[in-house]
């Protein structure tokens, strides 16, 4: 483990004083790649950050895992993901992220990029800029090109042959394994197959 840095230290000691809690000890270590990530394990008083390259990072990562520690409910909450990271949570981060010198535009860049749902609450917590980042996060997923299918082979009848140890429709080469084995062996009259494939 590396010593943390000095400005790290003094952020943990003011934001724990600025809340009337108890600091934690801090972990830190580096880590290859751009983006940092940290837990916070309550039970021994540690925030650990794993720090990357882009020093913005740091202390966004940092104080995402300080707002952990100062949630009030964090310890009897469920540690599932919508009240993890849920509206009061992000009521204190964003406020965290404020006062501590991230911009709200490189805030709500960095939060979403590793959490979507931040987006929603920071618009709905009225983080200037939040709403128009949420309204263009929802149109590029309407742009994104929906996956095309084609025919790869047309609809024919299923012909069962045995190939090996397998059953095969004899006309597209299709495995027929299991309950469509069965399905297909009950029925009456032959059934239909289409074979598609995603371009
Ligand atoms: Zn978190
Ligand atoms: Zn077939």
């Amino acid at each position: 483990m590396t010593a943390a840095p000095a400005w790290a230290l003094e952020l943990v000691a003011t934001v724990c004083a600025d809340a009337g809690v108890a600091p934690p000890r801090l972990a830190w270590r580096r880590r290859a790649g751009e983006a940092s990530t940290g837990v916070t394990r309550r039970h021994d008083e540690i925030v650990a950050v794993r720090a990357g390259t882009d020093a913005l990072d740091h202390r966004l990562t940092l104080l995402h895992e300080l707002a952990h520690w100062l949630s009030p409910t964090a310890s009897r909450v469920r540690r599932g993901r919508s009240t993890h990271h849920g509206r009061a949570f992000y009521a204190i981060t964003f406020e965290l992220y404020r006062r501590h010198g991230l911009t709200d535009a490189d805030a709500l860049r960095l939060e979403s990029s590793r959490y979507r749902s931040a987006l929603r609450h920071a618009a709905a917590l009225g983080v200037p800029g939040a709403e128009v980042a949420l309204a263009e996060h929802r149109a590029a997923l309407r742009a994104r090109p929906r996956r095309r299918w084609r025919v790869l082979v047309p609809e024919h009848r299923i012909r069962l042959e045995c190939r090996g140890r397998w059953t095969v429709c004899g006309t597209c080469g299709q495995r027929v394994v299991g309950r469509n084995l069965a399905r297909i062996r009950r029925a009456r009259r032959p059934l239909r197959h289409l074979l598609m494939t995603a371009a």
